[in-house]
């Protein structure tokens, strides 16, 4: 008797059913990516950190949780990348860790400059993660080197467009209130965001907050109404 094998791109399928609560589907059918909020158990501030797995398993940006690595071992072997979104404290602080964990073979991709950067994104560029090809939005306004990436399915934000924090719910936006921030550049990457974003786009994995699954066109169009009535995010108390 022989194992009848499961149709591919059946979402019933037993082997395709994800045993750990933390994982969420991102796609059925063929060697399913996943994506691992590999920072959810932070109690020092960090930014969300996402595992992808697939094809091509890659960080999307390290975080600052001591022990991020044993986190990310727990689920793959090997990493083949890492991709950074930009490159603040909380979003970088275990990028070392990462690489010296992962080996020399690590791609790093950035936008500016890091001593670990073994590949340089620009807007319009096309990187795999996991199983897909993700485009390289710019995004400036919260950081100058501040990218996001943007697949048929699924938005990886950054900082840029956040789901929830303290200030909204269903619509966030980074703060641009500290030294070398701006809205005005924060509102013009939302719109490029939108424009660049396609249809169908139903996964938001955002820098902080809660993670996202839904129409998330309608969340960034939220975000962006917010961010142009320009007022400040956090009135003074
Ligand atoms: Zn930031």
């Amino acid at each position: 008797m022989g194992t009848v094998a499961a149709k591919r791109g059946d979402p019933e399928s037993p082997i395709e059913t994800p045993t750990d609560a933390s994982i969420l589907p991102v796609r059925a059918g063929r060697a399913r990516m996943e994506v691992h909020h590999v920072t959810a158990d932070a109690d020092t501030f960090t930014c969300n950190g996402f595992l992808v797995t697939g094809e091509c398993p890659t960080l999307v940006d390290p975080g600052a949780m001591d022990g991020v690595v044993d986190v990310i071992r727990d689920h793959v072997d090997d990493l083949e990348a890492v991709a950074l979104t930009h490159q603040h404290g909380d979003h970088v602080a275990q990028l070392e860790a990462v690489v010296e964990a992962f080996g020399p073979t690590l791609e790093v991709y950035a936008y500016d400059h890091h001593q670990t950067r073994t590949q340089a994104l620009a807007d319009g560029d096309e990187i795999e993660i996991g199983d897909d090809s993700f485009e390289v939005v710019y995004t400036p306004g919260h950081a100058d080197d501040h990218v996001s990436f943007v697949s048929e399915t699924t938005l990886f934000s950054g900082d840029v467009v956040v789901h929830n924090d303290g200030a909204f719910e269903y619509g966030s936006f980074g703060r641009t209130d500290m030294a070398g921030q701006s809205r005005e550049t924060l509102i013009e990457s939302i719109e490029r965001l939108l424009e660049r974003l396609p249809d169908g786009v139903e996964h938001l994995y955002a820098g902080h907050g809660d993670v996202f699954h839904g129409d998330v066109r309608d969340v960034i169009q939220t975000a962006l109404e917010r961010a142009e009535k320009r007022e400040p995010k956090y009135p003074d108390p």
